[in-house]
């Protein structure tokens, strides 16, 4: 799941991206409301942590602007503590959670688990597909039952392949779902975490299409 954390304040913002991270988040983040609104309109994004104090665009005209453009994805805002009246007003404008500074981390991690959760239409937080069950809030996956150990990147590749079966997954998709702008994707790490996911659930879970991507089909 792909973050894009706006937030001005140096030593917050570490904070946060790095918890994030912890919970096996791809994060960006950006420190004004102008580029975070640039990039909301060029890049694709799963999550959006928004303080609402910003430089060069606060943060209600971005929510603002973001559901004018009829954009779904869900946001969450960072508030003050006391500020009862920019809680109000970024749920009317369209923000979908709160959190109220100090941030703790693990709430956090949790409120974007189960805002993703709810964006994706899923009423239970587990992805089930056949014998494969995988748990986005304790990180782990079941293969009949039997516990798989499993890398913090490839389970982001096997999460993404999961809650978009059906679909084709394009390798820069998958690399989007485990890399933040900061980092440098390997040129083959995809396919080196494919690799190792078909060597522990079956050489016929994830599909090739040469030249267009990788596919988890649809559970039957
Ligand atoms: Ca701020």
């Amino acid at each position: 799941m792909r973050v894009l954390l706006v937030e001005d304040d140096p030593q917050l913002g570490d904070g946060l991206a790095a918890g994030m991270r912890q919970s096996g988040f791809a994060v960006d983040w950006l420190k004004d409301g102008a580029s975070a609104d640039a990039a909301l309109k060029s890049e694709s994004f799963d999550l959006v942590v928004l303080d609402l104090g910003l430089p060069r665009l606060s943060g209600m005209e971005l929510l603002r602007r973001l559901r004018a453009r009829k954009e779904m994805l869900p946001v969450l805002i960072l508030t003050a503590r006391d500020a009862v009246a920019d809680k109000i007003a970024g749920l009317d404008a369209g923000a979908d959670d709160y959190l109220v500074k100090p941030i703790d981390l693990d709430e956090l991690a949790a409120r974007l688990r189960a805002l993703t959760r709810r964006s994706g239409g899923r009423a239970v937080p587990k992805l089930i597909h056949g014998a494969l069950e995988l748990d986005p809030a304790s990180h782990q996956v079941l293969l009949a039952g039997q516990p798989v150990d499993m890398g913090t990147r490839e389970f982001a590749i096997l999460h993404a392949l999961l809650a978009n079966a059906g679909h084709v997954m394009t390798r820069t998709q998958l690399e989007s779902s485990i890399y933040g702008w900061s980092e440098e994707p390997d040129s083959n790490a995809v396919e080196v975490h494919i690799h190792h996911l078909r060597r522990k659930l079956g050489a016929d879970f994830i599909k090739t299409l040469r030249g267009v991507g990788y596919l988890v089909e649809k559970a039957k």
